[in-house]
């Protein structure tokens, strides 16, 4: 068989898996869980040094999950070439097929799927993933977030054209995952497409009207912006569903596109260390799927967090990746466990996220008129593994601020400020002056939580 083939076939198994699973309900699903966990473990152990050396005073066939010691992004970067489980993942390898985009949706060394996050998760990092992660990825997926009976008969009559408007020319989750399935079925060109987030609104609008997609993608922030251009008349899209991903989705903003498309707006919790986290429902509760992820919503001292109650971060272990394997795993997502059932009667346990939530950036352009600018975009501009941790902050109508750790030596400070040089001059915002701060990234003095990218409150511009 060949390549395509065998991914073509294992993805059908793990869709299948996911379907028997979800029939046979809880107890079929926590089998299955266990069963991946225990495997995870033995071969994490085996062949992973840093968990070999993490692991070491366990005991042999340990199970149980919170019997492991957590793990941290920072942690994993540090060691990467000993994170993985295959020893010919380097991060001198890596780096160099990150560096090419030609390499965008391509295979590392022949099996592997390479995803970077996007420049505004706080920390960089690269996830390299295996056949079988892929398989369950898009297989999974397949089951789990399908939409209602009326949204899918709908999408049967009128067929399914897909734009995504994502933040290209990277190896982002969505961006390379769009990529790799072009790449693999030229014919598929026809129904789905990439509208570049870096491009100017108009360019856009323009694009998305011309190809009409049915299925509406992207950031919660993009889309806001083209729900307003749709509501002023400029945008005529008719889509039968908008998906919203990579920051936070809040009430207001899923009622404002909603309403200005027409259509349902669905949110699903996806990250590049494990795909799709978990599929929302009716009742706007994100399900976790349960046979290959376990959530844990822990407060600052890694102990559980109670359902109902706000956590401060979770722990993410996933059971699809044997090649960077993801055990108790801190995501820092804060997420508040349902304590009962969901009257939409899926028994996976039901997670809020509370995500990532950035402000758009409003700058004065050289004429005085009002340019917004989207964090993602913002945020992508520049290689985050080369800048470190950051954060952005406008100060002043025509100003930026670069906060860099302290360690941040002048290469960082080059990469940081020609990335974003050369972005501001492409919106039209040469007049835009880009700092870099003094102090270092700090999370919020009130909340305490860590925004990436953000306006000091009056730096906004409003003509
Ligand atoms: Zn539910």
């Amino acid at each position: 068989m060949n390549a395509t083939l065998t991914d073509a076939w294992l993805t059908f198994k793990y869709l299948l898996d996911a379907r028997a699973a979800t029939r046979g309900g809880a107890g079929a699903i926590a089998a299955r869980q266990r069963r991946r966990l225990q495997e995870l473990i033995a071969h994490a152990r085996a062949h992973s040094p840093y968990f070999a050396e993490a692991y070491r005073h366990l005991p042999d066939g340990v199970s149980d999950l919170t019997a492991l010691p957590v793990t941290t992004k920072r942690a994993l970067m540090a060691r990467f070439d000993d994170w993985s489980t295959d020893r010919a993942v380097t991060w001198r390898a890596v780096s160099e097929f990150i560096e090419d985009p030609a390499n965008i949706g391509a295979d590392f060394l022949g099996r592997y799927a390479v995803w970077t996050t996007s420049g505004t998760t706080g920390e960089p990092a690269v996830l390299v993933h295996d056949r079988r992660s892929l398989a369950v990825t898009i297989g999974v997926g397949a089951v789990r977030v399908l939409p209602d009976r009326q949204t899918l008969w709908k999408l049967m009559r009128r067929g399914t054209r897909t734009a995504g408007v994502y933040v290209t020319g990277g190896h982002f989750l969505a961006c390379s995952m769009t990529t790799r399935r072009l790449r693999e079925r030229p014919w598929t060109r026809r129904s789905l497409r990439v509208v570049s987030a870096l491009d100017p609104l108009d360019r856009i609008v323009a694009q998305l009207d011309a190809f009409r997609p049915t299925i509406l993608g992207g950031y919660p922030s993009v889309l806001k912006q083209l729900a307003g251009e749709q509501s002023a008349g400029r945008l005529h899209l008719d889509p039968v569903l908008v998906t919203a991903g990579g920051e936070a989705l809040s009430d207001e903003a899923r009622a404002f596109i909603s309403e200005a498309f027409g259509a349902p707006v669905t949110s699903p919790y996806a990250c590049s260390e494990a795909g799709m986290i978990a599929a929302e429902c009716a009742e706007r509760w994100q399900h976790v799927n349960a046979d290959w992820i376990v959530l844990e919503p822990v407060g600052a001292d890694h102990r559980p967090t109670p359902p109902g109650e706000q956590s401060h971060s979770t722990l993410l272990t996933y059971l699809g990746n044997r090649l960077q394997p993801i055990l108790r795993y801190e995501l820092g997502d804060r997420v508040i466990e349902r304590p009962d059932p969901c009257p939409c009667g899926n028994p996976a346990p039901a997670f809020r996220v509370e995500g990532r939530t950035n402000d758009v950036l409003r700058f004065r352009a050289v004429d005085g008129s009002v340019r917004e600018v989207l964090p993602l975009a913002i945020g992508s501009c520049f290689d985050e593994a080369r800048v470190g941790r950051f954060q952005l902050v406008q100060t002043a109508p025509e100003a930026l601020s670069v906060r860099l750790e302290p360690q941040a030596g002048p290469e960082a400070w080059a990469e940081a400020s020609r990335g974003l040089r050369a972005f501001l001059d492409g919106q039209g915002l040469a007049n835009v002056e880009v700092l870099r701060a003094a102090e270092p990234p700090t999370a919020e003095r009130s909340s305490g939580k860590f925004r990436q990218i953000f306006a000091l409150p009056g730096a906004s511009w409003r003509a």
